[in-house]
């Protein structure tokens, strides 16, 4: 079999007829008559199979028999011209070795349609399905995409710590990382937990971003970008929030709100256009299968400038629906934290557009937004999407130091761990903004799926952290 090199399916796919190959791969499918088996076959490097032709006089009946959906093969044989529709080559089949096994009773992906909330629950053969092969091939490509649009650009990847003493932001609620023993928790003379005795001699958690340690460095090589895990207690259990999931946060020296804005809007721009320009048979698959509206949104969104509104103005045009007759679960006025509802309404129904807001309430927002001359209102900007709502969050920071301290004051928040990032404000302040795209937000988006736990390889949720 070795004497000739193994070629990826994607790649022969792409030859001209007339070669000896080698083929390895997980079969697909065989069907056929009793002259002739038609195997198809696929290895990962391409939503599409190849197919396999065997002329059964040609093969040991026993082996043709163990040649079954999920069974792993090694093909040997040459590369022809195709006279079926549907693909332009196929190999003829001159040796076939079955490498593994897989029993057709106890493999149940045979043709039936397998719902994805099953799946999630068969890992590996969940993998296996046309639909994770193409999400996967997709978020590689994202990942690889963002480096490459970030590199161009001249930021550093900048690596900030999973665990933390500091609680971010208030981000989200925290999962406490601990090596106390559960059933003989030491207590100091208050009765309160000893955390002195802990690993770290303190109490300290798993990060729910990664931005205050961002902003030192981008007040230190300027521009910085980071892209990693990210850990958020929340029990909500919707269809856009995972308790582990991974987030990108660009944060920049010298960059005002007006620049954020336009760094976040090119930068989602690129992604979904590299979606396009390199996914198309994944995104056609996905298209057709589950979201038939998917490669027209994508195309939507790049074609046009966003639409820029301020929070105060959003907030008049949703409630102006609500007295024209639409319907929200939840109500909205000035001072609410918008529902995705609301989000969506703006983007679909208003706008019909890619909205960033801005200017949003200081009450509703975190403590290092900047804040506006009005004193009610802080320089974020949410970027709202077509069916997903809020895919990024962001803000100019406080750079002024009395502000930021005085804000943290009224606020009631512990200073004592802080004091490291309100270092940056003594030391050469300048103006400065960043923002948090979350990366499975965006995979819903260039994917079409409608739930966030079927876009990352092992999805945690409450309740859930199975494999
Ligand atoms: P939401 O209101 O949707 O919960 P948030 O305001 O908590 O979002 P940020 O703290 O601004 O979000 O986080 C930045 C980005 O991270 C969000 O825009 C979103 O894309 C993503 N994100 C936030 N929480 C989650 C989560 N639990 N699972 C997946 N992505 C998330
Ligand atoms: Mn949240």
């Amino acid at each position: 079999m070795e004497t000739v090199k193994r070629t990826k399916i994607k790649a022969l796919l792409a030859s001209e007829p007339g070669v000896e190959v080698l083929a390895k791969g997980w079969v697909r499918t065989k069907r056929g008559n009793k002259q002739v088996k038609f195997i198809a076959l696929n290895d990962g490097s391409t939503i599409n199979n190849i197919q396999i032709v065997a002329n059964t006089e040609n093969f040991d009946e026993e082996l043709l028999k163990r040649v079954t959906t999920g069974a792993s093969l090694a093909v040997k044989g040459q590369l022809v011209a195709s006279v079926g529709s549907g693909q332009a080559v196929e190999i003829q089949a001159t040796e076939i070795e079955v490498l593994g096994d897989c029993d057709p009773m106890r493999f149940p992906l045979q043709k039936k349609d397998t719902t994805l909330e099953y799946l999630r629950s068969v890992a590996h053969m969940r993998l296996r399905t046309n639909t994770f092969g193409a999400v996967l091939r997709i978020r590689n490509a994202m990942a690889y995409a963002i480096h490459t649009f970030f590199n161009q650009k001249g930021f550093v990847y900048l690596h900030t710590p999973l665990i933390t003493e500091s609680d971010a932001e208030g981000a989200g609620d925290m999962f406490q990382v601990t090596t106390l023993d559960l059933k003989n928790i030491p207590l100091d003379k208050k009765g309160n937990v000893d955390f002195s005795k802990d690993f770290f001699g303190k109490k300290t958690s798993l990060t729910v971003s990664g931005q205050l340690e961002g902003e030192l460095g981008a007040t230190a090589v300027g521009e910085i970008y980071t892209f990693g895990p990210t850990f958020r207690a929340e029990n909500s259990n919707t269809p856009r929030h995972l308790a582990e999931f991974w987030m990108i946060e660009p944060e920049m020296a010298f960059y005002d709100l007006k620049d954020n804005m336009e760094l976040a809007e090119e930068f989602v721009k690129y992604l979904v256009k590299y979606a396009l320009d390199n996914c198309m048979d994944d995104l056609k698959f996905l298209n057709d299968k589950y979201d038939d509206g998917l490669i027209e949104r994508m195309q939507g969104v790049i074609g046009i400038p966003f639409q820029h509104v301020t929070y105060t103005q959003a907030v008049e045009i949703l409630e102006n629906a609500v007295a024209n007759g639409v319907k929200f679960e939840y109500p909205v006025h000035w001072g609410t934290d918008f529902q995705s509802e609301h989000e969506r309404y703006l983007v679909e129904k208003h706008f019909q557009k890619p909205v960033i807001l801005t200017d949003f309430p200081k009450d509703i927002k975190a403590f290092y937004m900047k804040q506006n001359e009005d004193g009610r209102t802080v320089r974020g900007m949410d970027v709202l999407f077509p069916k997903i709502g809020e895919i990024i969050g962001g803000s100019e920071r406080e750079a002024s130091l009395e502000k930021l301290e005085a804000r943290i004051e009224e606020l009631g928040m512990s200073r004592k761990n802080l004091e490291w990032y309100i270092d940056t404000r003594r030391y050469g302040t300048v103006p400065h903004s960043g923002f948090g795209l979350g990366f499975e937000r965006l995979l819903l988006f260039v994917t079409g799926m409608a739930n966030i736990r079927d876009v990352i390889p092992f999805p945690r949720t409450p309740k859930n952290a199975e494999f």
